[in-house]
């Protein structure tokens, strides 16, 4: 999501003749974008807060700004304790971006930190740089309703708002006509996208139609509003990719409620067995967080069990970090200790590395169209490319190049990372998967 808003902030700024430079230490301008989902995030930043102090002291007159979600969060700290920053951007705000430069070389600090009910940024282009040209983020919406009791970004990104799917729609035939191959459309929730009606199944199939040689993806799902209406889509449309990000955070009910995740382990569960029977191979991926207020011992067996029933594609796995102005900071206390936390983490882990090889192991032998990103970064003589399952392949070059659909025969695998050899350059309706087994 961050990519996708540094993207938006890319057009308003060349928008405004600004142009980008390839090192921080030419530029004028230095925008940082933030994230304050976990402590680790916001630690980066001030890191790299602090390099970009050690630039302005050769080059006086460079601005230094931060961008979104820790901008509304700490912007005193930013501004007046550290004095690390001349500007701070809401996520909301990146519109004003143009007139706060303007106030800060006329050496005023700027800030504008205001949180929108309606901005969805519908209009701006993202101006894409550094990407692979061949897959693209597209934000559908922005915000959040959920108030899950861990997380902070109903509070740095606001009120949960879709985005017009006219316009998502014409940003998708744009991609496809710059030669774009694969998009995925970005959401905190994408299954609460509503778009005067147009709900999220609708706008899937509509964008299948875009160009049936484009992929689309989609994240992330809450497990509490998966419409059947939406397996079938992906099902029956062969460029809807057939997987699913489905966090569960949890795999124990109390620890849920304590969450205010709405659902049961047994809903959960029920509704990947309906992905699994609903699109046969579908491929599924997961979020844990661990160590979360009063969790047991016994609770954490609850979320290895879990895993070890589903055994996940793949999996984001995280510590359990205490965000200020969350009800879970408000309500309970951070109790498991930093040592435990680790132990339980790595235990997941370890569960989570088990399972994924027993699943990447079952696609060997088989044949699967990949869609070709880039040279790997271990070799030149090979390519990297992903599955419509979202796996990892590592092929020999040979002829095919970024941006080819290559019919590909998996011959090896580890817990990450399918191998294989490239047959020929196919395409997304002519290639005939192989049967796989529910
Ligand atoms: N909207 C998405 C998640 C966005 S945040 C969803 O509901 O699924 C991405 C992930 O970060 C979350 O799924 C959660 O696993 C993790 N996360 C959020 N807050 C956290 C916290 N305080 N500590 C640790 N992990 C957290
Ligand atoms: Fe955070 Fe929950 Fe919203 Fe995801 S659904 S962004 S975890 S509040």
């Amino acid at each position: 999501m961050n990519f996708a808003d540094s993207e938006i902030v890319n057009s308003i700024l060349m928008e405004n003749g600004n142009k980008p430079v390839d090192n921080p230490e030419s530029a004028d301008i230095i925008l940082v974008n933030t994230c304050s989902i976990r402590e680790n995030a916001e630690a980066k930043i001030w890191n790299r807060l602090k390099f970009f102090r050690s630039i302005k002291k050769q080059n006086r007159d460079l601005t230094v700004g931060v961008l979104g979600c820790m901008a509304e969060r700490v912007r005193e700290r930013f501004l007046e304790r550290e004095k690390l920053v001349d500007l701070v951007v809401g996520p909301d705000a990146y519109r004003e971006i143009p007139s706060l430069l303007a106030e800060v070389s006329s050496g005023q600090k700027a800030v504008n930190v205001i949180l929108s009910l309606e901005e969805t940024y519908a209009d701006i282009t993202p101006v894409r740089r550094g990407g692979n040209g061949v897959t693209a983020f597209v934000s559908i919406m922005r915000g959040c309703d959920n108030m899950c009791s861990f997380c902070v970004v109903p509070f740095t990104r606001g009120r949960e708002r879709s985005r017009a799917t006219t316009s998502i729609l014409d940003e998708l035939t744009m991609l496809s006509d710059q030669g774009y191959k694969e998009v995925t459309l970005l959401g905190q929730n994408v299954n609460s996208f509503n778009d005067d009606g147009v709900r999220f199944a609708e706008l899937m199939y509509k964008a299948s139609l875009v160009n049936p040689e484009m992929r689309i993806r989609f994240s992330t799902s809450h497990p509490k509003d998966f419409p059947d209406e939406l397996l079938h889509a992906i099902n029956e449309q062969k460029n809807l990719c057939n997987y699913i990000h489905i966090p569960a955070q949890s795999g124990n009910n109390e620890v849920l409620r304590r969450m205010r995740r709405p659902y049961s382990r047994e809903q959960y569960l029920s509704l990947l067995e309906n992905m699994r029977e609903i699109i046969p191979g579908v491929t599924l991926s997961t979020d844990i967080i661990t160590g979360f207020c009063g969790e047991t011992e016994e609770e954490h067996h609850d979320t290895l069990s879990l895993m070890d029933t589903v055994r996940f594609e793949m999996a984001y796995l995280f510590a359990y970090s205490e965000r200020e102005r969350t009800l879970a900071h408000r309500k309970f206390e951070d109790d498991v200790p930093q040592d435990v936390k680790q132990r339980r983490l790595q235990e997941i882990i370890d569960i989570q590395r088990a399972g994924a090889l027993v699943r990447n192991q079952s696609d060997i032998g088989r044949r699967h169209l990949v869609l070709v990103e880039n040279e790997s970064k271990r070799s030149a003589d090979k390519l990297s490319g992903r599955t419509d399952t979202n796996k990892v392949v590592i092929l020999d070059r040979k002829d095919f190049k970024p941006g080819d659909y290559v019919e590909v025969v998996i011959n090896d695998a580890t817990s990450a990372t399918l191998f294989g050899e490239g047959l020929r350059v196919s395409s997304i309706q002519e290639f005939e998967p192989d049967l796989v087994q529910v």
